[in-house]
């Protein structure tokens, strides 16, 4: 039996969003910038981030001028945080692999992987300057071989965030837009006077924009459902409620619709955990934010043992799970879903949100049970191919595919078949 200790008080909602109806909002603003292109486009952007520059997009003064700007220690940091990011990437791309064999004598099937031909990246930042996000989708379809990146980032408060426009420039963008929210994955996947229509979609934010590429799926590829950040802790009796409490907190401050849970085979672990949220939330600078979702999103659950915390976790299938434990390599065995897990205490969520080199665009509200986060496989399309280089095996498979096809009542396909069998096998047939 589990004791909640604290449990969420918003059931329903998704934080700042809640009172909103989110998937009528998103299709207006798809439908006018559908209807309208540029002019809806800019309408938006004054209303909902009262940004209305000559032009969305930078050029290459610009950019360089905005960079300028950017302290020295932060163009390194940028540059260290993309190596890592790009040497993992450019890792796992070796492990996709081209295949061809022969199924049968004179019968050779084939698949190959070619990177979509134009992706656009969003990269967040309502609120905080999300650059990390820049490394995240861009550098990755770069390293993937997309040919173009086109970025989208909105402003911050009327202005341009330097470091995100360094980081999307380091990154590889090939056009950087200072655009946000719907209007800017709307304006990507519709194409409109001034924006180039692209095949797909990757990146994560909040939950208008969430909507607007669950929305528009099918028009265009999406990444994955990215929303607003979760994070879950299963700890031991051995955890360090300090280190516990930080770590919930690290990602309760994302914004005020992050759920943060702790799940527990201790109840003195729960108990202290708990306390020390609440002694540091007093503390942290965002804690205006961090103590809404914790209010609203936080929660603290005891089980009687370490499997049936695990399995609870499973059941939760959060965004990011840090793994508190004696033997936290067990989790590897033990979970199946999740976006990505954080095994042991000297490694953390944030080191995977901005710096150690896995991609931090995660799969959130239980999409974890049917995908995993980004990374360079979803910016390539497997396609595949066949030949058929033996008149034999052209005719028998000739036969097989006639009566495969008439016992699905297709008599179109089927003459294909028979078609091959009298040439190869001189089966008799007429039209
Ligand atoms: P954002 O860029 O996602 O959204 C900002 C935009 O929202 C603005 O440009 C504005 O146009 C639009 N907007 C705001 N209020 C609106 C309204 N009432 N109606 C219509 N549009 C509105 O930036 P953010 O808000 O700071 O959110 C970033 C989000 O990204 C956070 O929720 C964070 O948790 C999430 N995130 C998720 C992942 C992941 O992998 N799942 C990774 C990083 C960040």
């Amino acid at each position: 039996m589990a004791l909640h200790l604290k449990t969420k008080t918003n059931i329903n909602g998704t934080g700042a969003s809640q009172n909103l109806d989110v998937p009528g909002i998103v299709k207006g603003v798809i439908d006018d910038i559908r209807a309208n292109g540029d002019q809806a486009v800019r309408k938006y952007s004054d209303k909902f981030d009262k940004w209305t520059p000559k032009s969305f997009l930078l050029n290459k003064g610009q950019i360089e001028e905005i960079i300028s700007k950017v302290p020295q220690q932060t163009i390194a940091d940028i540059k260290t945080v993309q190596s890592n990011v790009r040497t993992f990437a450019l890792a796992q791309k070796e492990t996709i692999k081209d295949l061809e064999m022969e199924i049968q004598p004179g019968v050779h099937l084939g698949h190959k992987n070619i990177p979509i031909d134009c992706v656009g990246a969003y990269i967040p930042g309502g609120r905080y300057p999300l650059l990390a996000s820049a490394h995240m989708t861009i550098l990755t379809a770069k390293a993937a071989g997309v040919p173009k990146v086109i970025a989208c980032t909105p402003p911050i408060n009327g202005e341009v965030p330097p470091a995100t426009i360094a980081a999307m420039y380091y990154a590889g963008a090939d056009e950087i837009w200072v655009l946000g929210g719907v209007q800017a994955i709307a304006a990507m996947a519709i194409g409109t006077e001034t924006m180039q229509k692209v095949d797909f979609i990757a990146g994560p934010g909040n939950a208008f924009v969430a909507e607007a590429k669950r929305q528009l799926f099918g028009e265009i590829g999406i990444d994955l459902p990215a929303g607003p950040t979760e994070v879950l802790i299963v700890a031991d009796e051995k955890a360090n409620p300090t280190t516990i409490a930080t770590d919930l907190l690290s990602q309760a401050e994302h914004g005020p619709d992050t759920p943060a849970v702790l799940i527990t085979n201790s109840k003195a672990v729960g108990e202290a955990s708990l306390l020390e949220v609440y002694r540091l939330l007093d503390i942290l600078p965002t804690k205006g934010i961090a103590s809404i979702s914790w209010a609203n999103f936080g929660e603290v659950i005891v089980v009687p043992s370490l499997d049936e915390a695990y399995q609870l976790a499973d059941f939760y299938a959060s965004e990011h799970v840090q793994i508190l434990t004696e033997r936290p390599r067990e989790a590897l065995v033990k979970m199946n879903n999740y976006g990505a897990l954080f095994l042991g205490d000297m490694t953390c969520v944030s080191y995977g949100d901005k710096c150690i080199g896995t991609n931090h665009v995660l799969p959130t509200k239980k999409a974890g049970r049917f995908t995993g986060g980004l990374w360079v496989g979803k910016f390539l399309k497997t396609v595949t191919y066949q030949e058929v280089t033996s008149e034999k095996a052209s005719g028998e498979l000739g036969r097989l595919c006639g009566r495969a096809a008439r016992a699905e009542k297709f008599e179109g396909h089927a003459r294909s078949g028979d078609l091959r069998a009298s040439l190869y096998l001189k089966d008799k047939f007429e039209w």
